[in-house]
């Protein structure tokens, strides 16, 4: 039995994605075990986030500052643009180091289903920023999925009458991927995208 106030958190913790019910338990053990060393700077950074949390409104990105850190980072290549889904994909990309330039966050994808209006996502920011010139290349990123490709597409046509590049992530066997564990998506994607034998 436990007080309602660990209750509280542990139902908190099982709603974060990637977690449950088991997995939020065993924190909240680990927490109260590790007071000193886990619960108060964990409290602390909670409390941070929250107190400076914002929106960066160039990018989209979720930040502690408006423009976020990404877009006011000088070393930056302002010539490269990369469009993504989510703000989650804008971190993996930024953690793998390999993109210098800036990013773009749609805010959701354009569904064939459900009827997400092109004002639904922010297309317009898109096209405002490269519309005001000095974007050589457009990379969109977005998801392997119906939906992303969907997205993909229609940005590219809306991109088409600015001189840029406009390029797309490619699609395949992923790093160390052996062939029998891939989804016949992915396995068709990359037979589709196949080159000749350098
Ligand atoms: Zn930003």
């Amino acid at each position: 039995m436990s007080s309602h106030q660990i209750d509280a958190l542990t139902q908190a913790l099982a709603r974060l994605p990637g977690l449950g019910p088991r997995s939020a338990r065993r924190a909240v053990v680990h927490l109260m075990k590790k007071r000193e060393a886990s619960l108060e700077p964990l409290l602390a950074a909670l409390q941070a986030v929250a107190d400076t949390l914002s929106t960066c409104s160039t990018c989209g990105n979720v930040d502690t500052s408006d423009p976020c850190s990404i877009c006011r980072d000088p070393r930056r290549d302002d010539r490269m643009l990369c469009v993504v889904e989510e703000v989650a994909d804008l971190w993996a990309l930024d953690r793998s180091r390999l993109f210098p330039g800036r990013f773009h966050v749609l805010g959701g994808r354009r569904s064939v289903h459900k009827k997400i209006r092109p004002e639904d996502l922010s297309i317009e920011g898109l096209i405002g920023r490269v519309a005001s010139g000095g974007i050589d290349e457009v990379v969109l990123a977005m998801n392997a999925t119906l939906e992303g490709q969907t997205t993909a597409h229609f940005l590219a046509e809306r991109l088409e009458k600015f001189p840029i590049r406009i390029t797309q992530l490619a699609h395949g066997l992923p790093v160390g991927g052996e062939l029998d564990y891939l989804d016949e998506g992915t396995l068709a994607q990359a037979l589709r995208a196949r080159r000749p034998v350098a």
